[in-house]
């Protein structure tokens, strides 16, 4: 099996040239008729984590959202939008991240995110139900508007993980308590997708986030869109573009695993600009196994000299309690205020902290950093790796 990616440059957001960025991507995987037709009910599923402005990059940039509408609104399908955001209303975070406005703009309406369907997947290897957003449910197809960035549990947050906002509300938090550890929630990922199909998987590059994503990182500048029907190719491509071994990502790894894609070497051709014009080996991400995966699991006794974990910062922490409520381990919590006194900074117990990074991803006020112990920093300069040939 062979895999095709399509990276098309674009130096900005400016609205002319992620259109012609866009419209040459899509041409290059055989236009927008491809992936929609005339009456189809077709969901446009960005990436809406938080509340954030555009210029953080915690979210799907509007212009991309945009460009992508108005291409696939020519094939006469009847497109909706939508994502389950971490803990506000979807409304609220659209407007926010500024795709609202387009939306309304452009006659899209928001999709169904609140009311929960069940679609069992009996094929499915870690789940075998899901409770789906109705607006996935019902829709004919999916085209998945992804947000390149780093995230502490998977390593990076791109196609793959994107589709996990499907899932209703706040039963995502219930996932993340189900399947505590990276590989088997990047398995879980895998059946979703499989379940779902999205259609296309678009990824905004333009500008993308190094360090502490998928919340608390830094913008930086990569000047590019990325689309594929594989969302593991995909992904594959984007690790390549910063250095970052893609065997480091567990829902790269669980995904050929499971059929969804590939990302070896010469199983993926790249289509349109050349990836080296990208390529980015400073891109500031996690260079190391993700927990739980087999090399962490023999190190069990020192995996809390390894592993990332989640500090707040005090001076920067307002004690909105945010972090707290969202946390997933219960009844006791990995994370608290101190004697139940919610003028303090809540405390993490680490023994109970299953390193899911929710609370890191929730916190409004970047006042949570994830640390990587000494031990752990040793070993991912060790892991680095000069960026490999492009396929
Ligand atoms: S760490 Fe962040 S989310 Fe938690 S209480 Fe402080 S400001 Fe709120
Ligand atoms: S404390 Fe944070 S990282 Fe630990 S389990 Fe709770 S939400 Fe996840």
């Amino acid at each position: 099996m062979r895999s095709t990616v399509a990276l098309a440059a674009c130096d900005s957001y400016e609205d002319e040239t992620v259109l012609s960025a866009m419209r040459k991507l899509l041409c290059l995987l055989g236009g927008a008729g491809a992936f929609a037709r005339e009456g189809e009910k077709i969901l446009l599923k960005p990436n809406l984590l938080a509340a954030r402005t555009p210029e953080r990059a915690v979210t799907t940039h509007p212009s991309v959202f945009e460009a992508a509408a108005r291409l696939l609104a020519e094939t006469g399908a009847r497109l909706s939008y939508g994502d389950s955001p971490g803990t506000e209303g979807l409304r609220l975070v659209a407007r926010k991240a500024g795709l609202s406005p387009r939306a309304e703009r452009l006659g899209i309406p928001e999709g169904d995110f609140h009311t929960a369907v069940n679609l069992d997947f009996p094929a499915g290897r870690f789940e075998k139900s899901f409770p789906v957003a109705q607006a996935a449910a019902e829709a004919d197809g999916i085209i998945s508007l992804c947000k390149m960035k780093t995230h502490g549990l998977t390593r990076i947050t791109g196609a793959v993980k994107n589709t996990f906002g499907c899932v209703a509300g706040f039963e995502k938090a219930r996932f993340h308590l189900r399947f505590p550890n990276a590989r088997r929630f990047a398995g879980m990922l895998t059946d979703l997708n499989l379940l779902l199909k999205p259609r296309l998987y678009i990824m905004d590059g333009v500008v993308a986030m190094e360090g502490e994503g998928p919340s608390s990182g830094d913008p930086v500048r990569m000047g590019l869109l990325l689309a594929s029907r594989d969302p593991v190719a995909l992904d594959a491509v984007f690790c390549r573009l910063v250095a970052l071994d893609p065997g480091f990502v567990p829902t790269i790894t669980e995904g050929a695993a499971s059929g969804l894609g590939v990302f070896r070497d010469g199983e993926i051709e790249i289509l349109g600009d050349p990836p080296e014009r990208f390529r980015n080996p400073a891109f500031r991400v996690t260079r190391m196994p993700a927990a739980g995966d087999a090399t962490l699991q023999a190190l069990r006794p020192v995996r809390n000299l390894l592993i990332p974990r989640p500090v707040i910062h005090e001076e920067a922490c307002r004690k909105c309690g945010i972090c707290v409520k969202a946390c997933p381990v219960a009844p006791k919590k990995a994370l608290s205020f101190p004697g139940g006194n919610e003028k303090r900074t809540p405390v993490y117990d680490y023994s109970l902290c299953i390193r899911c990074y929710i609370c890191h991803e929730m916190c409004p006020h970047r006042a949570i950093r994830i640390r990587t112990p000494l031990l752990g920093r040793v070993v991912s300069r060790l892991l680095r790796k000069a960026p490999e040939h492009m396929p």
